[in-house]
C-alpha cells in the first residue's frame, strides 16, 4: 500500500463513534481532533477531556445527552494541550462543576494559557501541522491522531480553570458514587495525569498511549518531552494491569488479553530510541548520522499502533539528541557556519554559475529526487534573480513529497508551505 493511501485508511480509527465501554462509561471518538469521555454516577456525570473547541463539544455532549440527563459534577483534564482543555465551558453550562488537574497544568496553545514560545512562530507551525485552512480529504486527509474534518468553531476558547488541583503523585476521589483514582502520569507531557477505575479495571491514559508511534517530538514546536519519563510511566500504567484503555485519541482498547503486550510494545519502542541513540551518540554519531543508525526492530516497527501517522521514529531521534545535548552536533564546522547566503553563492561558483545550480535544481525535480530538490531550492533561492524558480521548485517539490508521506503532520506542514509560496 502507498504510504499516502496507508494514511488514507487510518482515517476509519476516526469515524464518528460514540463507544460503549461499560457500566456507564462513554467514549466520544472522531468529533474531534481528541477523545471526549463521560462517566455515569449516581446523580452526576463526570467528563474526562473536553476536546479542543467549544463547536466539537456541543456536537459531543449532545450525544452523551441522548444516553442521560444527569447534571456534570466533575470535569477532569488529563493535560493542558488545548485538545483537552477547550470544551470545558460547554459541558459546565449551567451548573458548577469541579474542574481536576495536576498542579502544574501547562496550558499550550488554547486562550488562558502563558506565552512561554514565540507566539507568531507557534500559531504558523501548529496551523501548518494540523492543516488548518487545507480543503478536507483533497489536502489534509486526517490529524494522525484524529479525524480529517471536525468543528474548528470556538477553537481554544471554552477552557475553566480548575478548581481542584492534584497536588502529590495520585488523589483518590469519590464523584457521584464513582470512585476514582487521578494519578500523576508525565509523558507526552509533564503536567499528565491518567484516570483509573480500579473497580473494573478502565484506565483513561490520556496521550501517553494512542494509536500511533508516540509523538516524541511535535513539529509545531515543543520542548524536550522527557522519554525516559514517558516510558517509566508506562511501566506504571502497565503494573495497574487495565482491562480497557481508553487513550486520548484513537479507539478503545478493550481486548484485555493484550492491552498489557500492547503498552510494552509502546514502552519498548520508547526505550529502544533511548538506548541506540545514546549508543551512537557516544560513537560520535551527529543528528543526520544517527537516523539512519537508529531503527525499531522488525517486530515493533511491523505493530499497527507503531505506525507513523503522527509521530515518526527519525524525529524522536533528532529530538533525543537536541534534548539531551542541545543544538551542537559535535562537528567543530557548525560551530560558526557560513551564512546561508554566501554559501549558497560559493555552491552556485563551485556548481558553474547561478543557472547550472537552477538547472540541477529543475533536473532534481522532474527526476523525482525530492530531498535533493529541496535543499538545492533553498540555496538557488537566496541567488538574485533566482528566487521564483526556486520558490517553483519548491512547491512542486512538496506537493509531490506530500504525496509520498505516511505521516499526517509532515503531509499537512508540506502542503500548507506549498500553498503558502503561492
Ligand atoms: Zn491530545
Amino acid at each position: 500500500m502507498k504510504p499516502v493511501e496507508k494514511l488514507r485508511a487510518h482515517s476509519a480509527e476516526f469515524e464518528k463513534t460514540v463507544f460503549d465501554v461499560g457500566d456507564g462509561v462513554y467514549t466520544a471518538v472522531g468529533y474531534a481532533a481528541s477523545n471526549s469521555s463521560m462517566i455515569i454516577g449516581d446523580d452526576g456525570i463526570i467528563i474526562i477531556d473536553t476536546t479542543e473547541s467549544t463547536g466539537a463539544a456541543s456536537n459531543i455532549f449532545a450525544e452523551f445527552r441522548k444516553i442521560t440527563d444527569k447534571p456534570v459534577r466533575a470535569i477532569i483534564y488529563t493535560h493542558g494541550h488545548r485538545d483537552h482543555i477547550s470544551g470545558a465551558s460547554v459541558f459546565a453550562k449551567g451548573g458548577e462543576p469541579d474542574i481536576y488537574a495536576r498542579a502544574n497544568l501547562t496550558i499550550e496553545l488554547a486562550e488562558g494559557g502563558d506565552r512561554p514560545y514565540p507566539t507568531n512562530l507557534m500559531i504558523a507551525r501548529t496551523k501548518r501541522q494540523f492543516g488548518i485552512g487545507l480543503e478536507f480529504d483533497t489536502e489534509r486527509i486526517n490529524l494522525g491522531l484524529g479525524p480529517g474534518d471536525r468543528p474548528m468553531e470556538g477553537l481554544g476558547q471554552g477552557f475553566l480553570q480548575p478548581t481542584n488541583w492534584v497536588e502529590g503523585e495520585r488523589l483518590d476521589v469519590d464523584i457521584c458514587g464513582v470512585p476514582l483514582s487521578l494519578i500523576a502520569a508525565p509523558g507526552e507531557t509533564e503536567d499528565h495525569l491518567v484516570v483509573w477505575r480500579e473497580k473494573d479495571r478502565i484506565l483513561f491514559s490520556g496521550d501517553n498511549y494512542y494509536k500511533s508511534f508516540p509523538n516524541l517530538y511535535a513539529i509545531r514546536g515543543t520542548k524536550y518531552r522527557d522519554f525516559d519519563v514517558w516510558a517509566d510511566t508506562l511501566d506504571t500504567l502497565i503494573a495497574l494491569d487495565p482491562a480497557t484503555v481508553v487513550p486520548g485519541h484513537s479507539k478503545p482498547l478493550t481486548e484485555a488479553s493484550s492491552i498489557a503486550s500492547v503498552l510494552a510494545d509502546y514502552r519498548d519502542a520508547i526505550r529502544h530510541i533511548v538506548a541506540k541513540c545514546a549508543e551512537g551518540m557516544d560513537l560520535g554519531l551527529t543528528p543526520d548520522e544517527l537516523v539512519d543508525y537508529v531503527r525499531l526492530p522488525k517486530e515493533l516497527a511491523d505493530r499497527p499502533f507503531l505506525q507513523e501517522y503522527y509521530g515518526t521514529v527519525e524525529w524522536a531521534v533528532r529530538a533525543y539528541f537536541s534534548g539531551t545535548v542541545g543544538w551542537f552536533d559535535g562537528n567543530p564546522t557548525n560551530l560558526f557556519p557560513l551564512a546561508p547566503n554566501d554559501e549558497a553563492r560559493r555552491i552556485a561558483d563551485l556548481a558553474g554559475g547561478p543557472e547550472s545550480l537552477a538547472s540541477t535544481m529543475e533536473k532534481a525535480v522532474n527526476d523525482g529526487e525530492h530531498q535533493w530538490a529541496l535543499e538545492l531550492a533553498d540555496r538557488v533561492a537566496l541567488l538574485d534573480g533566482y528566487k521564483d524558480r526556486a520558490t517553483k521548485a519548491k512547491k512542486t517539490t512538496l506537493l509531490a513529497l506530500a504525496e509520498n508521506q505516511v505521516n499526517a503532520n509532515a503531509r499537512n506542514y508540506y502542503i500548507s508551505v506549498a500553498k503558502e509560496l503561492g
